[in-house]
C-alpha cells in the first residue's frame, strides 16, 4: 500500500467525513517521536475522514510540534504526564478510552509494535470492541485484511463494532512524512488512572546501527554462524559495510549469538527492507514470516537445498566464513 489513496468506498467523501474520524496513536521515547508510529497516520488517511493523533508522556511538546507538521492531520492531542512515558497499558488504556470517548472517534489505530500489542487489546476490552490486529490493508471503513497462520493465509475481516480498535503492520503502511502541515495542538483529557503496575527498569540493547524494524537494509545471521564471537566477527563488519541493521534467526538468538531484540520472524520482528541478506539461515517458515516481503532477498548458505533459496532473489551457495568476509571487503572498497 503506497501513498495517500483516495478511498474507493461507497459513500461520498463528504458523507464519509461526517461518519468517520480516526485517532492515530503515536509513540515517543524520551521526548523523541518514534517516526515508525507515523504509519498509523498513513493507515488513518486510507479511511478518508478527519484524523487526530495522540501523544502522551513527559516533555512531549517537541514531539507534538513535529507530528503537527504531518499533512492531513487536523489535531494533535497531547497529554503531558510522565506517568505515560513507559506506555504501561494499565494507565495508558484508560487514558485512551477517555480521549476516544471525548473525541467520538470511529477508528483508533496504533502500530503492531510491542507498545501497540501491549496496549490495544486492553483498550478494545474497555470499549467492548473486538480488536483487529496486524492489518496490512484497509478495504473500506469496516473491512480489513490481515495475515494469519504466520502469513500462510490472508484473512479479510469485517467489523461491526462502533469503535474499531486496530493495530497495523508497519511494513504495509509507510510512515507518513513530516511535511509542512499545521495541526492544532490541544491538551487531552488525563484521567490520571492509578496503575497497579510499577515500572522498575529496562535493559535495552544499544546500537549505533539503523533500527531493525525500519532499516532499508538488514543483514541477518543464523545458526550457521556457530558462536557469538563468529556472529559478531562476520556479521557486524558486513552490516557496517552496507549501512545495514543486524537481524538474527531464532536459533541464533536462542543459542546466545545475538540479542533477543534482533530476532526476525513470526515471534520476532517483521521487516520489509529494500535488501534482506540471510547468512547461514535455513529459511524455516517461521523465519520467512518475518522477512518474505523484503524487496530483494539475498541468501548465503552452504546447502544448495536450503529452503531460503526458494524465496531468495539472489543466492550464493558456499561457506559463509569464506564468502561473507570476501563480500564485506569488496563492499568496503566500493
Ligand atoms: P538452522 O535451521 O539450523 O539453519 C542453519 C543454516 O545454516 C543451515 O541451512 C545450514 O546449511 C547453514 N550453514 C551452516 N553452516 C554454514 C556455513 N559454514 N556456511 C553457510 N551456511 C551454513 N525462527 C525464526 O528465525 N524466527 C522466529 O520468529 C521464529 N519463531 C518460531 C515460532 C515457533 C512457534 C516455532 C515452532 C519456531 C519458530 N522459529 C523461528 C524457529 C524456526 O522453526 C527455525 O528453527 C529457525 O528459524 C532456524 O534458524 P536457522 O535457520 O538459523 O538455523
Amino acid at each position: 500500500v503506497q501513498g495517500i489513496a483516495t478511498p474507493a468506498f461507497s459513500q461520498s467523501p463528504a458523507a464519509l467525513r461526517r461518519l468517520l474520524s480516526a485517532l492515530a496513536i503515536l509513540e515517543q521515547r524520551e521526548g523523541k517521536l518514534n517516526v515508525g508510529s507515523l504509519s498509523a497516520i498513513t493507515a488513518a488517511q486510507k479511511l478518508g475522514g478527519p484524523i487526530h493523533a495522540l501523544v502522551a508522556g513527559s516533555s512531549i511538546k517537541g514531539v507534538a510540534e513535529e507530528a503537527a507538521k504531518v499533512e492531513g492531520v487536523e489535531k494533535i492531542i497531547a497529554v503531558e504526564n510522565g506517568a505515560y512515558d513507559k506506555g504501561l497499558p494499565e494507565n495508558y488504556a484508560p487514558l485512551l478510552v477517555e480521549n476516544i470517548k471525548k473525541g467520538g472517534y470511529t477508528h483508533v489505530i496504533a502500530g503492531h509494535t510491542a507498545f501497540g500489542k501491549n496496549l490495544m487489546p486492553r483498550v478494545a476490552a474497555l470499549l467492548d470492541s473486538q480488536q483487529i490486529s496486524d492489518i496490512t490493508s484497509i478495504e473500506d471503513e469496516k473491512t480489513f485484511v490481515r495475515p494469519i497462520y504466520a502469513g500462510n493465509a490472508i484473512a479479510t475481516v469485517e467489523s461491526s463494532d462502533a469503535i474499531k480498535v486496530i493495530t497495523i503492520r508497519g511494513t504495509a503502511f509507510p510512515a507518513a512524512p513530516i511535511g509542512s502541515g499545521s495541526a492544532a495542538i490541544e491538551d487531552g483529557v488525563d484521567p490520571k488512572a492509578d496503575s497497579p503496575t510499577e515500572w522498575v527498569s529496562e535493559d535495552l540493547a544499544k546500537s549505533d546501527r539503523p533500527d531493525l524494524a525500519t532499516a532499508g537494509r538488514v543483514v541477518s545471521g543464523g545458526r550457521g554462524l556457530k558462536s557469538k564471537e563468529e556472529f559478531d566477527r562476520i556479521m557486524l563488519p558486513l552490516a557496517d559495510a552496507l549501512g545495514a541493521a543486524v537481524g538474527a534467526s531464532r536459533a541464533a538468538v536462542d543459542s546466545g549469538y545475538a540479542d533477543n531484540s534482533l530476532q526476525v520472524g513470526q515471534t520476532g520482528k517483521v521487516v520489509a527492507p529494500q535488501l534482506y541478506m540471510a547468512v547461514g539461515i535455513s529459511g524455516a517458515i517461521q523465519h520467512l514470516a518475518g522477512m518474505k516481503d523484503s524487496k530483494v532477498i539475498a541468501a548465503i548458505n552452504k546447502d544448495a537445498d536450503a529452503p531460503i533459496f526458494q524465496v531468495a532473489d539472489v543466492g550464493l551457495v558456499g561457506d559463509l566464513f569464506e564468502k561473507v568476509p570476501e563480500i564485506t571487503e569488496k563492499l568496503s572498497k566500493a
